[in-house]
């Protein structure tokens, strides 16, 4: 008998139904109706003033204020026609969240008469009082100013609430000095950095009519789903987004029932109506499905333009997160909400391509003679090793640390997966010319009314931090509640990198007079002498590669953020960012400030949670036990019965260890930053603080909660269980 706020819960979730909320419209209907599209724009703008529209969109530069003034007219009479009386200037502060800045259309007249008023100048350019967001030092107070300003290739679009609608206008988000205090400049300036490289790269292989190259990214959402009877009862659920403590379930994940089962009903509507507003945003939702641990699921958009696919994705989680809440459901997009089984990750599949040349990781049927391709393939596997470091560092956080290197998740060493027919192929090149690539073949499926697959020349590796998935590579260790902004910048920066080199490169070569295939070859037999550590095809959980990596190979095993966000004050990387215009130093600089401080702050925050729940709803409960047990004892002694006092001893030495903990945790966070680590460096300080202090402590104190939740009379335990929050829906 659970105890009666938990019955409580169960009582509401059992009279739960599922809740229709949209009506199915087909596709056509649906698709970007609350987006002002290119063709909206089309339709309302004079021929030339969308010609220059189309033109910025298309090669960048400034946006004219005549321009603007006719488009943002035209998207006003758009908006208000939708019945939306606020604009908002919406942008990516360094927090993974989004924000935004509402301002009314209303304009008063001297008469008191109003009217609504949407100028170029407000569409273009906003100033929001940035002087909360967190900056990293790169802003005083005395010069607090942001400013947000339009990003021409990502469309404006409709937030609908049951009360109105806002016309919502993706940003930029800049202090008045121009450094980039968001997460969007610095992808866009990484787009055009390695735009830069490759074109240089694709002119040398003899190309001429050569289209702006883009990356492109699929961002892969794994999300729980939990009741929100469950989550209003723990405040870790509410508070942290994970659960600072609970005994494992008696069933788990281990029968694989859940991953791609049918989809029970209640969640099956809800994505439903996730799906319908996301397209009604214009964003390509295309799978959906269970994941691998019970109340675990996925979401998956068509990809698209780097820069687009992140607001796009940002929207998801928001989305997501919003529609949960009507549902009765709470969305949780942490890491690992839940020990002891799968955790939750955002497996960014990313390209570079354009329009005259198509998708450059696309090896063919023969990859060995083409060239194009095999260059660009060899940029990454340079980028990756000469970066790994680096790629840790942008998916290092307090959540995603609990992830990475757990047995379900990619390990914190980096390394490049390709595929059995690409590494024969790159191993080849090591020794000489590749001679041939092996080929796929057709599977046989021994049913003859079945079609014959044609199988994928390389298997997937699900172990691999960073995979080769046929023409694309996936990053697989980014965190489920990160935005991608960060591990796409990082790639596109390192791939301009190792085009240019690749390039400068080549060009010496051929001014030698070289023929451009001997070149080729040889500049790519370095890359693989010099990188080819980092291609890694075997079981990349295995203790055996862990020390491998290390040892022989020489790749770094970054485990927990504090070793990993230091790697952004490298030389090395300070040299990438400021030399491909990405980031300057000081920008570089406040993202460490910033990443650092968001670690720690998680970590306090998840400290003083645990100690509060601890000492006020689990040391109660046991408490209550054990007098009720002790009682019990004694009658039955009065009885003249022989008890046995095992449990109540496990009892007893269980609150002594969770009394110990508290204690212990309590005064590591109120002395912070002591001790460990590098006292002349605070930051670092803290850090280490947090990873080698208070997260062991934690774990400590969980030990003894969740040995209590074993012992502790089921109708006393305060806290719903694993088993009611992951299989009760
Ligand atoms: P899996 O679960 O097998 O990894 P999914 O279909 O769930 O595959 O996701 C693959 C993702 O990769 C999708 O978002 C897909 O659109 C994306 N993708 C495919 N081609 C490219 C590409 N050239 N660049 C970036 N992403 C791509
Ligand atoms: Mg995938």
């Amino acid at each position: 008998m659970p105890s009666p706020q938990r019955f409580a819960a169960l009582q509401q979730i059992q009279r739960r139904r599922a809740v229709a909320t949209a009506t199915p419209a087909p596709l056509e209907e649906l698709w970007a109706r609350d987006v002002f599209t290119l063709d909206k724009m089309k339709a309302a703008l004079p021929k030339a003033v969308f010609r220059s529209v189309q033109r910025t969109i298309e090669t960048g530069g400034k946006l004219d204020l005549s321009v603007a003034n006719v488009v943002a007219e035209a998207m006003k009479t758009w908006a208000t026609g939708r019945g939306a009386l606020y604009y908002a200037h919406v942008f990516y502060p360094l927090t993974n969240s989004t924000a935004e800045k509402h301002d009314g259309f209303i304009s008063p007249k001297g008469d008191g008469r109003v009217i609504t008023e949407f100028t170029g100048k407000l569409l273009v350019q906003g100033e929001p009082d940035g002087s909360s967001f967190p900056n990293g030092g790169i802003r005083s107070t005395f010069e607090a100013r942001g400013y947000t300003a339009w990003d021409i290739t990502s469309p404006a679009y409709l937030m609908e609430t049951p009360n109105g609608v806002t016309l919502c206008i993706p940003t930029v988000f800049v202090s008045w000095t121009g450094e980039a205090l968001d997460k969007k400049t610095p992808l866009l300036r990484s787009i055009a950095a390695m735009n830069r490289q490759a074109q240089r790269l694709l002119r040398l292989l003899g190309e001429t009519e050569i289209a702006p190259v883009k990356s492109t990214c699929g961002a892969e959402q794994e999300y729980f789903l939990v009741d929100s009877a469950f989550t209003a009862l723990r405040p870790d659920l509410q508070l942290a987004g994970r659960a600072l403590f609970g005994k494992a379930s008696p069933k788990g994940q281990q029968f694989d029932d859940h991953y791609f089962g049918a989809i029970p009903e209640r969640v099956q509507v809800f994505m439903q109506d996730v799906e319908q507003q996301l397209y009604k945003l214009g964003v390509p939702a295309k799978t959906r499905h269970n994941e691998v641990a019970p109340g675990q699921f996925e979401i998956a958009p068509f990809f698209e333009a780097a820069n687009v696919a992140t607001d796009h994705q940002q929207l998801t989680m928001t989305v997501l997160r919003n529609t949960a809440k009507r549902h009765g459901f709470t969305c949780l997009l942490h890491e690992k909400p839940f020990a002891g089984i799968n955790g939750s990750g955002k497996h960014v599949n990313w390209s570079i391509g354009n329009a005259s040349h198509g998708n450059l990781l696309d090896p063919g049927r023969t990859p060995h003679d083409n060239l194009q391709f095999l260059l660009f393939c060899g940029a990454v596997i340079r980028g990756v090793h000469s970066f790994g470091p680096l790629l840790r560092s942008v998916v290092a956080t307090a959540g995603n640390d609990h992830r990475l290197g757990a047995n379900e998740a990619p390990p914190a060493i980096i390394s490049v997966y390709l595929g059995s027919q690409l590494e024969d192929v790159f191993n080849q090149i090591r020794e000489g010319r590749p001679q041939g690539s092996a080929s796929a073949g057709v599977m046989q499926l021994g049913v003859d009314s079945l079609p014959e697959f044609a199988k994928d020349p390389g298997d997937r590796n699900r172990t691999s931090p960073f995979a080769f998935t046929g023409n694309r590579f996936e990053f697989r260790a980014v965190g489920s509640n990160q935005s991608v902004a960060g591990p796409l910048v990082a790639l596109n920066t390192i791939m301009a990198d190792s085009l240019e080199w690749i390039a400068s490169q080549l060009e010496a070569q051929l001014a030698a007079g070289a023929a451009l295939g001997d070149a080729a070859f040889e500049v790519l037999q370095q890359v693989m002498r010099d990188h080819g550590a980092v291609v890694f095809g075997g079981d990349g959980y295995s203790q055996e590669w862990h020390r491998r990596a290390v040892e022989e190979r020489g790749l770094e095993n970054l485990r927990t953020s504090a070793d990993a966000l230091p790697v952004l004050r490298r030389d090395g990387v300070r040299e990438l960012f400021s030399r491909h215009g990405v980031l300057s130093p000081v920008e570089l600089e406040s993202r460490f400030a910033v990443y650092s401080e968001q670690y720690v702050l998680a970590i306090e925050v998840e400290a003083r949670l645990a100690l509060q729940m601890a000492r006020t709803q689990v040391y109660p409960a046991a408490v209550r036990y054990l007098t009720e047990l002790g009682q019990a004892l004694q009658q039955q002694q009065a009885m003249g019965l022989q008890p046995s006092l095992a449990v109540r001893n496990q009892l007893a030495a269980l609150l002594s260890q969770l009394n110990d903990s508290c204690d212990a945790l309590e005064q590591a966070l109120a002395q912070p930053a002591h001790g460990e680590g590098d006292s002349h460096d605070p930051a670092m300080a803290h850090l280490r603080h947090c990873a080698d202090g208070l997260l062991p402590l934690m774990a400590r104190l969980r030990e003894a909660v969740d040995g209590l939740e074993g012992l502790v009379d089921d109708a006393l335990w305060p806290l719903p269980t694993f088993a009611e929050m992951l299989f009760i829906r």
